[in-house]
Order: structure tokens, then sequence, then C-alpha cells
């Protein structure tokens, strides 16, 4: 693997929040999140991986809000790797049934998180672009890899499982080289494509809070857990707040309006508790 490198390392100090945007369909997504992160005062980088699939108009609004932009090529896997994960293969062999991925949803494109490792930095915190943050989590940067929240949006048996929305990791192009070989393998099938994978790789993962990684449906499958004084990250899986057709609107109607008015970088709603009624 000779690519070039992605970034040089000019900027900032050795630490990055890192996310990823393949198509113009996260840009709104990337856009709240960036604004999220500025507001809580981080002098961190952020870095917006990106593919090329989207135009360079449409990517400046990122660089205004101080966003440093790096293109990537998605993963050199092969043909049939990727008619594995292709979004027509992944949803008939591995059918959604929990909530809905938006029409715009590429499963492929997840993979391309991993480029992550190949970045300048010493430290980086990958966020989806599903995300906003509500206050400082500078500290994940203090954490070892492999850190990640546990998938929790259901019941407790979702505990064994980690959310790939947001971790902690140490870029390293050795760690790239690994993953790649790991990856791509005859038959390969990564069911949850970039968090199944992470999971294999790193079995040892550690714990983070739940608090940074709350995932949208907490709210209504688990109202009990939700804590607006302990939430540090919220992340949209399944529907996006910003897809109009996001069927869910109503039930997340408050989550949403908090969501916006980061895009919108306007003065935030007041929030609700949710619904206990059980
Ligand atoms: N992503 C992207 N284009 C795609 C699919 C995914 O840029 O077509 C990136 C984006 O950062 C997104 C992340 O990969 O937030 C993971 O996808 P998503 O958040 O939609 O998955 P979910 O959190 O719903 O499992
Ligand atoms: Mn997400």
């Amino acid at each position: 693997m000779t690519d070039a490198p992605l970034l040089d390392r000019a900027p900032g100090g050795p630490c990055a929040y890192v996310t990823l945007v393949t198509n113009a369909d996260y840009l709104p997504g990337a856009v709240a999140l960036v604004n999220s992160l500025r507001r809580t005062g981080t002098t961190a980088d952020v870095v917006v991986l990106h593919t090329g699939g989207v135009d360079p108009a449409a990517l400046a609004p990122l660089a205004e809000r101080g966003a440093r932009l790096a293109v990537c090529g998605l993963l050199p896997t092969s043909e049939e790797f990727n008619l594995a994960h292709s979004r027509r293969a992944q949803h008939t062999r591995a059918p959604f049934t929990k909530g809905e991925k938006p029409a715009f949803h590429t499963p492929l494109d997840n993979f391309a998180k991993l480029r992550l490792w190949q970045l300048p930095y010493e430290r980086v915190v990958f966020l989806d672009a599903d995300i906003i943050v509500l206050r400082s989590i500078d500290r994940l940067f203090d954490y070892p890899e492999f850190s990640a929240a546990p998938n929790v949006y259901e019941s407790v048996a979702d505990f064994r499982r980690l959310n790939s929305g947001v971790f902690a990791a140490r870029p390293s192009g050795a760690t790239f080289a690994a993953m790649l070989a790991r990856l791509d393998t005859p038959g390969a099938f990564w069911k949850r494509t970039d968090q199944t994978f992470l999971e294999a790789f790193f079995p040892d993962w550690q714990g983070l809070p739940v608090y940074d990684n709350l995932l949208q449906y907490v709210w209504f499958n688990l109202p009990e857990l939700w804590d607006w004084t302990l939430a540090r990250v919220i992340h949209f899986q399944y529907e996006k707040p910003w897809d109009p057709a996001n069927p869910k609107r109503g039930q997340l109607a408050p989550l949403i309006a908090l969501w916006q008015a980061f895009h919108d970088d306007v003065a935030l709603p007041e929030l609700p508790e949710p619904c206990t009624s059980s």
C-alpha cells in the first residue's frame, strides 16, 4: 500500500476528531457535527475524510467552520467484497429489522472509516457524521485503542456489542495494513460492515460510557436511561434527522429540533424529558 499521505500534518496538536462523508447526503450531518464540536470549545483539529464524491463547493462550509478536508479513496477491496457489501446484497443477506436505513446509505462506504489509521495524528476520536456533541469529549483522546461505547438501543443484551459511531483509535500504517489483510478474504461478509469488522479486529475493545454515544432509539425504547445532564454525544443511528422521508420524525421530534439548532448554529431549544409512561 503506497498511498500518498491523506493530509500534511501542520495545524494543531497530535489529536484530531475525524468524520467521514462519501456523498452529499451526509453533508448536513457533518455541518451539525462540526458546529457542535466547535461549541464544546475543543482545540483539537477536526478532519473530514471525503472520497471525492462530493462537489468541492459543497464541502466549503465545513472548511469555513475550521474543519480540515482530507480526500481519500474507498478501500482497495476486491470486486467480490464490493458485491457482497453492496446495498442490495447487504439488505438481503442481513436485513435490518429494528430500524430503517435512509435510501442514501451505501454500506460499502462505511469501510472508508478505516482510512483514519492513515492520518498523521497520534490520537483520533472518530465520530459518525450523524452525531452531535453536547459537551466536551476531549478526555476520549486519553482512552486506549480501541475504545467504543456499547450498541445500546433496545435492551440489556445490547451491551455485549459495540457501536462504531464513536471510538478512540491510534493511527498507524501497520495497523491499517493489518486491517486490510484481515478485511477482504475470500467469502468475507461483515454483517454490519465496519462495526462488525472492528469488533472482530479488536476483541478486547474497551467500553466507553453509554453517554459518549447515546443512540437516538434510547429516547423511546429505554427512556429511563436518558439523562440530559450526562449525555455528551447523541447519535442518530438508522433514520437521519435531516431526511425529509424520516418515518420517525414525530417520535423523535425533540431530538431532531436539537440537531437542527446545531446545524443552523442558533440558540438551542428547551430539552424536554423523554416519555416514560410504562
Ligand atoms: N457514511 C457516508 N456515506 C454513506 C454511508 C456512510 O459518508 O453512504 C459515513 C457517515 O459518516 C455515516 C457513517 O459512515 O455517519 C456510518 O453510517 P450511518 O451513520 O448512516 O450508519 P448508522 O449509524 O445508521 O449505523
Ligand atoms: Mn451513524
